[in-house]
This record gives C-alpha cells, sequence and structure tokens, in this order.
C-alpha cells in the first residue's frame, strides 16, 4: 500500500511534474498555505489538534515536494515532518485534503577513513563535503578527547555510519555507528549501543550531556513516538515529546543549563519556552500557564532555575507539560537522555555490547588496513516521472 502510493505519486498524468523545494526558514505552515494559494479553512483550522500541533514540528531548511499539474496547479505536496512521517496535501475532486503518512526512506551504511592534517571538524567535511557527518562524529568525543593537543599529523580516523534517502537524497541527520580515532597513535572508540546510547571501549557511556526532569517526580501521561497508527481514528500519529501529568500552577524546571531561545506564544504549543544546551541539544517546553519573570530570549538559564508554570495553553486538552528534546533540529525521546549520571554497563548489557563492539571493531580495523575512500552519494537534481497511460482517466492525480 505505502508502496503504490509512493509510485502513483511520480507516476502522474503526462506533463505533470514534480519539483523539490526546501522548506523557508521563519515561514510558519499558516504562511506557506497563503504564500502556495492553498485554503487554511481545510488545510488547517478543519483539522484535529494533534495535527494542527504536527504543523508546528515542520522543520525550516527541510526538502518537500509539490507535483503540479499540467495547468500548473498543486496537485500534492509531500512535507516529511518527524523521520517517520510526513504531510500529504493533495487534491481530489477539486477539494484539498490533508493527511500524514509514513515517509518512505532507504538506509545505507557507509564508512571511510582518512588521514589527518587540521582537525577531525575540518578534515571530515573537507572530504565529505558535509557538515552533518563532521558533526556527528565530533559530538561524540567532544566529552573525552581534546582534538587540539593530542593530534598529529598523519593520524587516521575511521567512521562507520548510516545515512537516510528519502526520494534519492540523503535525509536526515546521519547516524554514527561506530568510530576509532588515532591521536598520537592511540586508538579512541566510540560505539552506538542497542540502548541509543554512545559507549568508549571500556563499556563506559561517553555523552556528558545530561539532563534532569522539568518536574521531579511528575507522572507520565503520554510518550515519545516519530510514528504510531491510531486504531480508532485510523490516522498516523507523532508524539515528539513526553507529557507530564501535573497541577496548574506547578514549577517547570531547565532539563540543562544553556541559553533560552524562544519564549512567546504558538498557537499550537500555548506558551512555550525553547532552550539551546551544548551538544547541539535544544527542549522545549510546551502549554505553560506563564512564563517565570525575567525568561526571555537571550536568557542563559542554570539546570533546575524554575521557567516557568504548568498550564493549558494552545492546543491542549488539560493541564500538563508537553517536553520536547531535539538534537540538532531532530526529535528524540527526552526519556533517553534524562538520566542522573553517566552509565557503565554491567553484566548481560555488558556481554551483549562487547558482541556488537567485536563486530564493529573487525570492520573498523578492516577499513583502517584498506584505507576505504568516501564515496560521494549519487543524487538527482530533478525527479522523474513516467507517464501511464492507464492514470489518465484519473481525476487529479490523486493518490486513491
Ligand atoms: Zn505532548
Amino acid at each position: 500500500m505505502r508502496l503504490i502510493l509512493f509510485l502513483i505519486f511520480f507516476i502522474s498524468l503526462q506533463a505533470s511534474y514534480v519539483e523539490n523545494f526546501r522548506y523557508k526558514n521563519g515561514e510558519t505552515y499558516l504562511m506557506f498555505l497563503k504564500r502556495l494559494g492553498l485554503p487554511q479553512k481545510e488545510l488547517y483550522y478543519n483539522l484535529d489538534k494533534d495535527d494542527q500541533r504536527l504543523t508546528e514540528d515542520i522543520r525550516s531548511g527541510v526538502n518537500y515536494q509539490i507535483l503540479f499539474g499540467k495547468d500548473k496547479s498543486i496537485q500534492q505536496i509531500l512535507i516529511p515532518v518527524t523521520d517517520e512521517l510526513q504531510i500529504h496535501i493533495y487534491k481530489k475532486n477539486g477539494r484539498y485534503g490533508f493527511e500524514t503518512i509514513p515517509v518512505i526512506y532507504s538506509k545505507k551504511t557507509k564508512a571511510f577513513v582518512l588521514s589527518l592534517n587540521n582537525s577531525p571538524y575540518y578534515d571530515i567535511i573537507k572530504t565529505t563535503n558535509s557538515k552533518k557527518i563532521a558533526t556527528i562524529f565530533v559530538q561524540a568525543y567532544k566529552n573525552s578527547l581534546n582534538f587540539k593537543t593530542d593530534l598529529r599529523k598523519g593520524d587516521k580516523l575511521a567512521m562507520i555510519y548510516e545515512q537516510k534517502y528519502r526520494l534519492s537524497k540523503p535525509f536526515s541527520m546521519p547516524e554514527l555507528k561506530a568510530s576509532v580515532i588515532e591521536l598520537g597513535r592511540k586508538k579512541h572508540f566510540v560505539y552506538l549501543n542497542d540502548d541509543g546510547r554512545y559507549y568508549n571501549e571500556q563499556a563506559k557511556q561517553v555523552e556528558g550531556f545530561l539532563l534532569s526532569r522539568p518536574i521531579p517526580n511528575a507522572r507520565i501521561t503520554s510518550r515519545f513516538t516519530l510514528r504510531r497508527w491510531h486504531p480508532i481514528l485510523h490516522k498516523y500519529r507523532a508524539h515528539l515529546g513526553v507529557d507530564f501529568g501535573a497541577r496548574r500552577g506547578t514549577p517547570i524546571r531547565a532539563a540543562g543549563s544553556g541559553r533560552v531561545i524562544y519564549a512567546a506564544y504558538s498557537r499550537g504549543y500555548g506558551n512555550v519556552v525553547k532552550i539551546r544546551h551544548t551538544d547541539g541539544y535544544v527542549t522545549l517546553y510546551a502549554h505553560m500557564k506563564k512564563f517565570k519573570r525575567g525568561i526571555r530570549r537571550g536568557k542563559h538559564v542554570k539546570k533546575g532555575q524554575v521557567i516557568g508554570y504548568v498550564g493549558s495553553t494552545g492546543l491542549s486538552t488539560g493541564p500538563h507539560l508537553h517536553f520536547g528534546l531535539y538534537k540538532n533540529g531532530r526529535a528524540i525521546n527526552p526519556l533517553r537522555v534524562v538520566q542522573v549520571a553517566t552509565i557503565k554497563l554491567k553484566g548481560r548489557a555488558k556481554k551483549a555490547f562487547l558482541k556488537l563492539k567485536k563486530n564493529y571493531d573487525e570492520s573498523l580495523m578492516l577499513h583502517l588496513k584498506n584505507n576505504t575512500e568516501f564515496k560521494k552519494d549519487f543524487t538527482y537534481d530533478r525527479t522523474c516521472y513516467v507517464y501511464r497511460k492507464k492514470d489518465r482517466d484519473k481525476p487529479d492525480n490523486t493518490a486513491y
């Protein structure tokens, strides 16, 4: 079914064509509809709260596609919101409709080795032409190594990472799986474990960024999901955060130290605060009754500092805190990062990790030995479409 949807999107009427665009920085979804001359009523105001809120999570810079009909009118739009879920706007019987459908993507594991001349960040960009690949590498080592003092020219690094592809283009952040860097000929390893965290060769967690709960002891009323099928509504849903149930007026604390980058009202999230932390993390606190005095854009806050109070502003069904966590712009599960101390694996968890480590070590050593070169992705500038005669009689090119 998904595959058919995907295919039909491209197999369109003769002279229909698909074009790629990047979502404009600072443009809200309502502005986006207005600019394209699309009806805000059908495509926003008539939607339920969850779908409306989802539109606030469209990331600026994300690639989206428009299928134009032969009269140049908009037939379909696909906008990915999370790695798993995308908004599908379509024209059917002359009217526009909105739905959320799964993102179809493929994954590829890639690897390369390079000799260091300058700094890992600089050298990776020079080799791969990708800031994203450089970022995931540097973030993994940031808290345990000092590249500035310990690096010797000719030291090598090897990395294995996974890249998603959507419509033949790299999609979302690559994910580092395992890597090794030599510093003064001594090797330092990092591995992504099955629990979603990074560990070094001693099975000790390497990430330094730890969050605390914004409301200590609050009960979780809704968990994080990038995509979930709602069996009653017969719709796909996403919940890009964790909901904590708490009484109206309960103080909300900054989950980590950082700088407030947003403290204002938005239609979906109500009174919302966003804090930028180190290592590409941003936390979001939504539906607040009010902000704590003095909390505004640009202000530095300490971990545990009160920033506002629980409320039910925006598209909310009752008093609660919606707590979101983003890494490099991508929503991730906050409960994976909220903890009190770094972990050292023990017992069965350690045994499982060592097995995974052994496999990665073998690959990394092989890549080092072979000096595996970085291979560029082949991407298309324009997406092709195919003409199929039997589609010709379908109204409006819709996928149904
Ligand atoms: Zn929520």
